[in-house]
């Protein structure tokens, strides 16, 4: 079989195709126009097929076919590619002799095609989509009359091809009007919603927005701008005039920012009280930019807030970190900043501030609780708000207050702390107990600032604190000088402790009645790069340091295990060794644990130490602690030594509450021994109470034979004294250990008795 031949493609090809694909038509169904229209054309042609054709890309469709089954067929088999790309009506009267088509299969079939005349069929002038055909099976003569009458045909079918293009392009006008429709009403129930979520949000957060025409004006604002305000909405409001809700001196300082800000062309955020329409006094915060932004512009928009809650709290919060909340008086920072401020306004000219402290607060709380402690310092609070009306006063933590005179008050500063002292002192009502407290005042008046106010007055503090209760003193520049040879003493000594200035001395003490060795006591020496030896009471800002005697402790543990690893090595029966402790090392957690630690490293038995505590490391808050920590030493198996006894003013009471094995009877009872019978009687009472306590003495200081016999007399058991040994370097205490200490007359006849 032969191919069929090409077909021609028309010039304007793409621009039908276009065409054709714009109309919409293929594969749309049947309609009774194009179907009537081939019926007529098969009539006027008396032939049996009559299709209107037309011809796609790949294929030829009929929108109507009369006498005719298929839809479509191949575009190369179709006879309307000749008058398609002819742009003309095309005759085939025996398509067996026409080579275009001789071979089409449409033509060699069984009854195929043997006449075709078509003619095309368009929208547009020039642009042919497909054709009216008529077809017979028989071949024909067509004449002229008969070709004009197919134009005609064609003419007709064109027309339906242009209706059926205005009711494409309707519909598809009525879709997109339709789609858009759609579109509008979503977006105006979407903006409907949005405005009523934002207002909401708006009235919520009471914010308004607004945009203003500097030149004209005019101010628009949004139903949350009046709302706002307390206004009606709707009613007009003039650019200028709204300042005028604004309280002065903020109304002329939003004014001046907001001008600036207009002047610049940039954005402003600026707040302030104001005064509402419907009278509430209320904080805005307007925000505003440019419409044309970073220009010079006269369009102006913004939202203002009213932010009336948030500096209601603010103001509370700040409030609150200013205030003690025990007694509502301003805090250590809130004190600061009056401080500060006193400073500034001073001008040049002094500013006085007097600290205070109550002297023994800590027993009302021990004896009546918190809770009468806290009403005490309301009490307190009251009475010293109460002696000067403009006065700062302030807590500044536990039982310190300070005050902050007027300065337009000429009061004299020594005057005020006098009657400071006085109102504290007045009985106070607590708890249906009267409590009886008294203070000490440290003033400084001086021209300096704020660390060296509180620094000189601190010192003025200290100072009166040292004078005794009830006392108050004026900061003088001795106290700061004092003050700073101190801290440069401290500062040696720690030097002294790095260089390995400071070792250890021992000090023998003895059996009185044998002059037996007993044991000795580690006393600290600092040895002076000239070989100047130097006991305590010449360093003791250094013991009294929390920090640097906590530092010297330690160091001397270490000297004394290690002391006595070497004389036990040595075979030297140095008994026991007696160390030393301050408060602060008992404020060190690892107290106990490194005293145990050493032993165990040195492989020492904890019966040769001993610890010696004076009666200050029970006072204060640590007390419980203190206990504590003794009582581990005691179980394990380490003594404990209560030095100085006698000295403190509660002694017999810190007895009764902790346990101790041995008390240290103090020298200056041993010194006046025989002088007066009351130490006769205080030396010997500490011995019956040890008797019955079963605790060891030890009476320091012994000078004198005499002394030691009046000791031995009166139940003392051990004693320790330069009569028997001064503190001195280990090497040279080794040869003490052995044999008996003889420098005693032991004659009971110099004891002439009470
Ligand atoms: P303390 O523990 O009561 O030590 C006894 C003090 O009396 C020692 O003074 C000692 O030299 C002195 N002394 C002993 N016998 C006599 C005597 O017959 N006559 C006179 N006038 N004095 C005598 P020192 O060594 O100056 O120590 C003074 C205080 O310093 C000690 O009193 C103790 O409280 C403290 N101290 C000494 N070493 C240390 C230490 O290592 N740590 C701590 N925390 N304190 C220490
Ligand atoms: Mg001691
Ligand atoms: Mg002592």
């Amino acid at each position: 079989m032969n191919m069929p031949a090409k077909f021609p493609i028309p010039a304007n090809e793409a621009a039908r195709l276009k065409a054709l694909d714009d109309l919409a038509i293929l594969d749309t169904l049947a309609e009774p126009q194009f179907d009537a229209l081939s019926k007529l054309g098969a009539r006027l042609f008396n032939v049996p097929i009559c299709l209107v054709s037309l011809v796609a890309v790949d294929r030829q469709w009929f929108k109507a076919k009369h006498g005719f089954e298929l839809c479509e067929t191949p575009r190369e088999l179709a006879f309307c590619n000749y008058p398609i790309a002819s742009g003309q009506i095309v005759t085939i009267e025996d398509a067996t002799a026409d080579p275009r088509v001789a071979s089409n299969p449409l033509v060699t079939q069984d009854g195929g095609i043997r006449f075709y005349a078509g003619c095309p069929i368009g929208v547009e002038a020039d642009v042919s989509l497909g054709t009216v055909c008529i077809v017979d099976v028989q071949p024909r003569t067509f004449s002229i009359a008969d070709q004009e009458a197919l134009i005609e045909l064609a003419e007709v079918a064109s027309s339906l091809l242009k209706a059926h293009q205005r009711r494409v392009t309707a519909e598809t006008q009525a879709a997109q009007l339709a789609g858009q429709a759609t579109i509008i009403s979503t977006q105006a129930v979407t903006l409907a919603t949005q405005k009523r979520v934002l207002d909401q949000a708006a009235k919520i957060a009471k914010i308004g927005a607004w945009e203003s025409d500097t030149k004209s004006g005019a101010l628009i604002w949004s139903d949350g701008m009046f709302e706002i305000h307390g206004m009606e909405i709707g009613t007009p409001v003039p650019y200028g005039p709204h300042y005028n809700m604004y309280l002065e001196p903020h109304r002329t300082r939003l004014k001046e920012a907001v001008g600036r800000a207009h002047a610049r062309g940039e954005p402003f955020d600026v707040e302030g009280p104001a005064i509402t329409a419907d009278g509430r006094k209320r904080w805005f915060r307007v925000v505003g930019a440019p419409v044309d932004w970073g220009q010079p512009s006269e369009r102006w928009c913004g939202m203002k807030q009213d932010i009336t809650e948030q500096k209601r709290l603010k103001y509370k919060l700040e409030t609150l970190a200013r205030r003690d909340p025990v007694t509502g008086l301003a805090n250590r920072s809130a004190c600061q900043a009056a401080l500060q401020d006193a400073v500034k306004q001073s001008a040049g000219q002094p500013v006085t501030l007097l600290l205070i402290d109550l002297d023994d607060f800590k027993g009302v709380n021990d004896a009546h609780g918190h809770a009468a402690g806290d009403q005490c310092l309301r009490q307190i609070a009251s009475r010293l708000r109460s002696l000067q009306a403009e006065a700062l006063v302030a807590r500044l933590g536990g039982d310190e207050f300070a005050i902050i005179p007027d300065r337009t008050v000429d009061a004299d500063a020594g005057e005020l702390a006098r009657r400071i002292i006085e109102a504290i002192r007045r009985p106070i009502e607590c708890n249906g107990a009267k409590v009886h407290l008294g203070a000490s005042v440290g003033i400084v008046t001086a021209v300096c600032g704020v660390s060296d106010l509180m620094k000189r007055a601190d010192l003025a503090l200290y100072s009166a604190k040292d004078a005794g209760r009830g006392v108050w003193r004026f900061f003088t520049p001795e106290l700061q000088v004092a003050a700073e040879a101190k801290t440069a003493h401290i500062s040696q000594i720690y030097q002294a402790l790095a260089n390995r200035q400071l070792e250890v001395h021992y000090q023998q003490q003895v059996e009185l009645a044998t002059g037996a060795h007993a044991s000795f006591e580690a006393l600290v020496r600092w040895r002076q790069p000239d070989g100047v030896v130097l006991a305590p009471g010449a360093f003791s800002a250094a013991l009294d340091d929390p920090e640097l005697s906590r530092q010297i402790g330690d160091y001397v543990l270490d000297e004394v295990v290690r002391q006595a690893r070497e004389w036990t090595d040595a075979d030297v029966a140095f008994g026991r060794i007696a160390v030393n402790l301050s408060a602060s090392q008992f404020a060190d957690g690892s107290l106990v644990a490194g005293i145990l630690d050493r032993l165990n490293t040195y492989q020492l038995q904890p019966s040769c130490l001993e610890v010696e505590v004076t009666e200050n490391v029970f006072i204060g808050r640590n007390a419980s602690l203190v206990k504590d920590k003794l009582g581990q030493l005691r179980r394990a198996g380490i003594r404990v030594a209560l030095d100085d006894f006698g000295t403190g003013y509660a002694s017999l009471s810190h007895l009764r509450e902790f346990q101790v094995d041995t008390l240290k009877i103090d020298r200056s009872f041993v010194s006046r021994l025989g002088r007066t019978s009351v130490e006769t009687a205080i030396v010997q009472a500490i011995a019956l109470i040890s008797l019955s306590l079963e605790t060891e003495i030890v009476a320091e200081g012994i000078e004198t034979a005499t002394e030691a016999e009046y000791l031995k007399a009166l139940g003392c058991r051990y004693g320790q004294g330069y009569l028997f040994a001064k503190p001195m370097p280990a090497p040279e205490c080794a040869r003490l250990t052995r044999g008996h200490n003889i420098r005693m007359v032991g004659r009971l006849d110099v004891w002439s008795g009470p």
